[in-house]
This record gives structure tokens, sequence and C-alpha cells, in this order.
């Protein structure tokens, strides 16, 4: 405690020792994802929680927004570790940030970065900011779930089975199915079956069930999908738009699967969504296939993510925010 009272205002990267030694000494632990999580932060905060709270600490799990868990994933809180962001304690002993990029993605709980005693920053995304006193950040693991299971091994912690689904949800969502993990963590995720996870339980909800009105949301938001095959370098831009009135009624479920839908475009290597979260405000999904950096689009934007999925929130009209996206991918970089 003493050291990080010391190094208020200062960041720091550690390395998986270090970040252990920060979550075994605090007796209380805030753990913190993004604002509308998905399977990978919340599985992450929940099976780091777990561990701790069988450690006997006193846990809270949060995110800045919405009230609850997406309905999906209400069913990996087994110990009801989760809490409304307006009941999160103000002045946390350690507060755990999970795969979240920059300090605004806490929405109304950014402040708990500067009043914890300590912050710890996990995560995985390229364009992490580096906030927290300490921040354990490694680009290459493909989901923050990854890095989690290493802390687990390396505090010796049991991986139960609650803690395993809350790791598969989250390997198997930041993976596409795992056809983006490495054989390391193809075993990673063989562990987590042999631990008893039905991989068909914890992912039918979370990817392939959706009520008979998304179909009708579907079919006017993809009427909206317009192809420009100049754009992005000339390696081709689709995109679409959902209006206010399917984003404030649909689950997030269903408003973030529009963009696996529209990135199966042959013609297209970017696909970009946008969602219309305010009168005069957007948030953005952003897709690449590997050819270009749509995390350094996203972040001239104002927005983050990883090299292949970003996304970024902004104020104005749609049509202007598409010029703004146009102009970004024509200066992101090619991967190699
Ligand atoms: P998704 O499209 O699934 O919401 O997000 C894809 C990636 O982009 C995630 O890694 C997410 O953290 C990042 N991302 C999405 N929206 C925003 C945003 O508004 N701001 C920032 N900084 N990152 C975002
Ligand atoms: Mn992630």
């Amino acid at each position: 405690m003493v050291a990080a009272e010391e190094s208020r205002g200062v960041s720091r990267p550690v390395d998986l020792d270090e970040a252990v030694g920060l979550l075994t000494g605090a007796r209380q632990v805030v753990l913190l994802a993004h604002v509308n999580p998905d399977a990978d932060a919340l599985g992450s905060a929940l099976a780091l929680g777990l561990a701790l709270h069988r450690r006997g600490a006193q846990v809270q799990v949060s995110f800045g927004a919405p009230e609850q868990p997406a309905e999906s994933l209400r069913a990996l809180d087994v110990a009801g570790l989760v809490v409304p962001h307006h009941r999160v304690a103000h002045v946390p002993e350690l507060l755990v940030v999970l795969d979240t990029g920059s300090v605004d993605r806490l929405g109304p709980l950014a402040d708990r970065a500067e009043t914890a005693g300590t912050t710890l920053v996990i995560d995985h995304h390229v364009s992490n900011s580096g906030f927290g006193t300490h921040y354990y950040v490694d680009p290459r693991a493909e989901a923050t779930a990854v890095m989690v299971l290493h802390l687990l091994d390396a505090m010796g912690a049991s991986v139960d089975l609650p803690t395993a689904r809350c790791l598969y949800a989250g390997l198997v969502t930041d993976t596409r199915n795992f056809r983006a993990a490495s054989p390391d963590t193809h075993a990673m995720a063989a562990r987590l079956l042999v631990a008893g996870v039905d991989a068909e339980a914890v992912t039918r909800p979370l990817l392939d069930t959706h009520p008979f009105s998304w179909l009708s949301m579907l079919s006017v938001v993809l009427g909206t999908a317009r192809l420009e095959v100049g754009e992005a370098r000339g390696l081709g831009l689709v995109h679409a738009r959902i209006g206010r009135e399917h984003v404030s009624c649909g689950r997030q479920e269903e408003i973030e699967s529009v963009i696996d839908v529209l990135r199966t475009t042959a013609e297209a290597e970017v696909a970009v969504v946008l969602k219309q979260v305010g009168e005069h405000r957007w948030t953005a999904s952003m897709r690449s296939k590997g050819r270009l950096d749509v995390a350094a689009a996203a972040s001239a934007l104002g927005g983050g993510g990883h090299r292949v999925a970003s996304g970024f929130t902004l104020e104005g009209e749609a049509p202007d925010i598409l010029d703004r996206v146009r102009h970004a991918l024509a200066d992101a970089p090619l991967l190699g």
C-alpha cells in the first residue's frame, strides 16, 4: 500500500509475479470491466473475483453501464459478486480493471482509478494507454481470460467449474470461436473442458441465440448496408447503421451481432457498424480481416481496440462520422 500511495499519478508496468503479489495481498478488492462488458471482460473479472473471494477477500465485480450484465452472461456469476455501479465502494483498497484499454471505458466508475489505494490494470489491448498505478498488459494474449488463467495458476488458485466457465466464455468470444487461438490457447481450452465445461451450453446463449424479433431488426439494419470498394486503401469498406429505435430497446446480444454478419462481406476488408446511442452520439464497431490496422483507425477517432477489432464513440451525425471513418482508414497502416 505504501508503494502505491507514493506512486499515485504515476503508472508502472508490472510482470506476472508483481501482479500476483498485488492480488494476493489485498483484503478488499473491486474488479471492474469496461462499459457494456462482453464475455471476456466480465468472465475475466468474475474468474479472478471468485478466486479472491475463496481466499477470504471482500469482492465486488462491476462495470459503469448498463445496470445489469447482458442476459447471456448472468449465469456466470454463481457467487453473486456482481453489484450495480452505484454500489461500488468509493475507496477500494485494490481496484482491478480488466479488459479495458483506457480509463474512459470505465464510464461513471472512472473516478475509482483515482480514489483506490492501488489500481491494477490487466488487459490485452494493443491500444492500452497504461493507466492505473500498475498495469499488466500483454497485447499478444488473445483474450484477457488467457492472462487471468496464468495469474490464477501463479496464485496457486484452483480452477473449479464456475471459474472454468467464465474463462471459457472469454476465450471462445475473443478468439472468434477459437479461429484466432494459438496452440497454447487451444490447450488452455482443453484444460477448461477437462474441468467440466460444457462448450455447447456455455457458447450457445452467447453466440447463437436471439429472439425472433432480431430477424426483423436485422433486415432493417442490413438494408442500410453500403459497400465502398475504393475505401480502406482500396481494400473495401462495408458499413451499416443501427438507429436509436433499435439500440435503445434491443438486447446487447442482438446489437453486437450485426458486425459479425457485416464482416462476412467478401468485397470489403473493413466492416463498420454505427450504433446510435444518443440523439447525436454514435458508437462504432470496426473489424478488419487482417490486412489493415483498425486499432490505429479507431485511435485516430478517439477510440481503440485490437488491430482487427476496434471501436470508438463520437458526437455528430452519421454521414459526418462516416467521412471521418473513411479518412482514418485511408491513413491506417497495412498489416504485414
Ligand atoms: P466491440 O466492437 O466488440 O464493441 O469492440 C471491439 C474492440 O474495440 C474492443 O476491444 C473494445 O474494447 C474496443 N472499443 C469498442 N468501442 C470502443 C470505444 O468507444 N472506445 C474505445 N477506446 N475502445 C472501444
Ligand atoms: Mn478482450
